[in-house]
């Protein structure tokens, strides 16, 4: 199947009823026949279901589905984004470890990231990840790589072949957050990474109806190493899928965050348009982002597909057909932004992008409002940008709303 098929029939048998959507299976439990099945199936020695905090038919199908559009091995879903990158993370970093990641990432990963310091793991960030920056800082201690695609709000294209190849020559797991680009525009799999992240509250769910989040593994040879000897025991039993083996064993049991049925309900409704959705979001921040870097009220707009963009080559090699619908720009000062987000009336002032509907922040007060002045610097988030998610909307009712505002500064 092409992936925009996989989006709507990927890993999917219909039900014995012939029902063409999965069934919400909304049931903790699941009586079984005898006490020798539910002893079988406790000890993995039989499929099935005992409890939806472990595993849900529905959330089955949704894993599933992102297993197939990502070409992963396995996966495991979460009750959000966040809940995902933390277990994701701490099933391979402990006390005494290092990461290293980018400086470029969303504003509560970055905290997560940082905030492992009070468990003895150190994390590097670095500005630019590339071939040199990665060489120079890996260590005998680092179990992990971590970046995002596509960097939000800094917008920054992660060089995800060159990392991939290093991470693969230096046996350390590369993990990527693609929350932004999404599975329809690009694959990180066939770049070297080894755990794919997404929010899927975004543009997978993409009308805002449900928060989750899902790991997908792609499987890897790397957990056999030196470095990884906490895997040593999966590895034996579970082979390429050990990293997953250990995450359901330990973390994902542990922190109890499952995905509810009926959120994977909906990211499964929702992912069936990703792909013309995407389109549409890519076309309509192209027109955005051109139109408003004609506008002299304002400065340094920010879209990977811009010719000005520092990521103009980058995007160009990952992105052809776009990157995503975020955009960001400056307006000269906090009280002038305010001033314009306040004059705006179709755009929703509001925290979260990969909707449909058009909205926007202001980063530095609200999902950044956490971090240093000196993090702030790094993330490029600065007092007078804001961070513009561009909708499907017709794309002159978006440019007229901004043009309105920006009359009135
Ligand atoms: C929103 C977001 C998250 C967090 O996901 P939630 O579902 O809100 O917990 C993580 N990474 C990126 C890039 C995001 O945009």
């Amino acid at each position: 199947m092409k992936l925009s098929t996989k989006f709507i029939h990927g890993n999917y048998d219909l039900e014995s009823t012939g029902a063409t959507n999965v069934p919400i299976y909304m049931s903790n439990a699941y009586a079984h026949k005898s006490p020798e099945e539910l002893e079988n199936i406790f000890k993995g020695k039989l499929p099935g279901y005992v409890y939806s905090r472990l595993s849900n038919p529905t959330v089955l199908a949704f894993e599933r589905r992102m297993a197939s559009v990502e070409e992963g091995l396995a996966t495991t879903s979460a009750s959000s984004g966040m809940a995902a990158i933390y277990m994701a993370i701490k099933n391979v970093v402990n006390s005494g470890d290092e990461i290293i990641a980018s400086t470029g990432l969303y504003g509560g990963t970055y905290n997560l990231i940082s905030n492992l310091k009070d468990i003895g793991v150190k994390t590097i960030f670095l500005d630019e990840i590339n071939k040199e920056t990665l060489e120079q800082n890996i260590t005998d201690k680092t179990k992990l790589v971590y970046g995002e695609t596509i960097g939000n709000p800094k917008l920054d294209i992660l060089d995800i072949e060159t990392i991939g190849g290093v991470c693969k020559e230096k046996g350390v797991v590369f993990m990527v957050d693609s929350t932004i680009s999404t599975p329809y525009l690009i694959n990180p799999i066939k770049y070297g990474a080894d755990i794919i992240i997404h929010s899927t509250s975004k543009y997978i769910n993409g009308t805002s109806s449900a928060i989750g989040g899902i790991i997908v593994d792609c499987g890897s040879e790397k957990y056999k190493n030196d470095r990884y000897k906490i895997f040593h025991q999966y590895v034996r039993k579970y082979g390429r899928i050990a990293f997953t083996a250990k995450l359901r064993s330990t973390e994902a049991r542990d922190i109890g965050a499952a995905m509810s049925p009926f959120t994977a309900f909906l990211s499964l409704t929702g992912i069936e348009t990703l792909s013309l959705r995407m389109e549409k979001h890519c076309e309509n921040a192209m027109k955005v982002a051109e139109y408003l870097e004609k506008n002299n009220k304002i400065t340094g707009v920010n879209y990977p597909n811009l010719k000005s963009s520092k990521y103009y080559d980058l995007a160009t090699k990952y992105y052809q057909n776009g990157a995503s619908g975020i955009l960001t720009f400056r307006l000269g000062s906090k009280e002038i932004a305010y001033k314009f987000l306040r004059k705006l009336k179709l755009i929703l002032y509001l925290t979260n992008m990969g909707d449909c509907k058009t909205s926007i922040i202001h980063p530095s007060s609200t999902i950044c409002v956490r971090n240093t002045e000196e993090e702030k610097k790094k993330m490029s988030v600065y007092d007078d940008l804001v961070r513009l998610s561009v909708g499907i909307e017709d794309v002159d009712d978006i440019l007229e709303d901004i043009d309105r505002a920006l009359k009135a500064i």
